[in-house]
């Protein structure tokens, strides 16, 4: 088996773990090696801690991840609202993705809300041709092959997210809660609060961590509609939310698998990288 290496770039330290938190474990398990990269360093995600303690704290939850789901997190220095895609943002990428020579890097798409988000994605997208661009920062070798690159599922439509490949992730869903769990002042702390909902989260540990699933999605073999998922969302996560991909391209799911599944990740392959014919994105998505 070819040893995949995928490396998934967010803008805050979470991002990677919502958008593809079941696929980098299943990498994990399989023994293919994967890096989170978190460009900003969470550093505005807290209604009442200090920036360098709240910084400190969601480096610990990554490292918490990190340990967890098999994988590396790296978290850059820059304050959260402050990721630009100048030149010398897209040096210091270059140099880390060359460090790590990915197979495929995953990103988000250039269109989101935020703007750490929007640059994060332009600053993959600005580095991806001068991977392989010997005179663009000569003291890192640069890659023979270009990666493949794909963004992450999001709900923006203009234009709108079209998956070129779509991954059950039933198998691994449980644990990806174990994750969002590693990230106590996001998701018990500062999303509750940017919601409006901090009263609703439970003291005791163990039904704040069933607080986080919400409403559970039926396992049974029901298959519910993206509409009637919507009106399940409650809290600062939910199950939910893990199954609208799946609800969505319930088609792409069965044509892939041959049968339906209630929770998955999907991709969206960016122009930018290098274009996998059917066998390259078989051997790099080989779940
Ligand atoms: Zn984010």
């Amino acid at each position: 088996m070819r040893k995949i290496r995928a490396m998934m770039i967010g803008a805050h330290p979470d991002d990677c773990d919502l958008r593809c938190g079941g696929l980098a474990m299943k990498y994990a398990d399989a023994g293919h090696t994967v890096k989170f990269l978190s460009l900003c360093d969470g550093s505005g995600g807290h209604q009442s801690m200090k920036r360098t303690e709240i910084a400190k704290r969601r480096y610990g939850e990554a490292q918490e991840v990190a340990r967890k789901a098999g994988i590396t997190y790296d978290i850059w220095d820059v304050p959260d609202c402050e990721i630009v895609a100048d030149i010398a943002s897209r040096k210091r990428l270059t140099r880390d993705i060359r460090a790590f020579a990915p197979d495929v890097i995953f990103c988000h798409r250039p269109n989101d809300y935020h703007a750490d988000h929007r640059n994060a994605s332009l600053l993959v997208q600005d580095a991806s041709y001068l991977l392989i661009v010997p005179n663009f920062c000569e003291d890192a070798p640069a890659l023979e092959k270009m990666p493949v690159i794909v963004y992450f599922y999001d709900r923006f439509t203009n234009p709108p997210f079209s998956p070129d490949v779509i991954i059950a992730t039933d198998d691994v869903v449980d644990r990806k809660f174990d994750l969002y769990d590693c990230h106590k002042s996001q998701f018990y702390e500062w999303l509750p609060y940017t919601a409006g909902k901090l009263e609703e989260v439970p003291a005791d540990d163990a039904a704040r961590r069933e607080w986080l699933h919400g409403i559970r999605v039926p396992r049974d073999g029901t298959l519910l509609t993206p509409e009637t998922l919507e009106t399940m969302r409650t809290g600062s996560s939910c199950e939910a939310r893990e199954a609208i991909q799946a609800a969505l391209y319930r088609e792409k799911l069965i044509a892939r698998y041959g049968k339906p599944y209630v929770f998955a990740e999907s991709f969206e392959i960016c122009p930018y990288g290098s274009q996998p014919d059917a066998d390259a994105l078989k051997e790099l998505f080989p779940f």
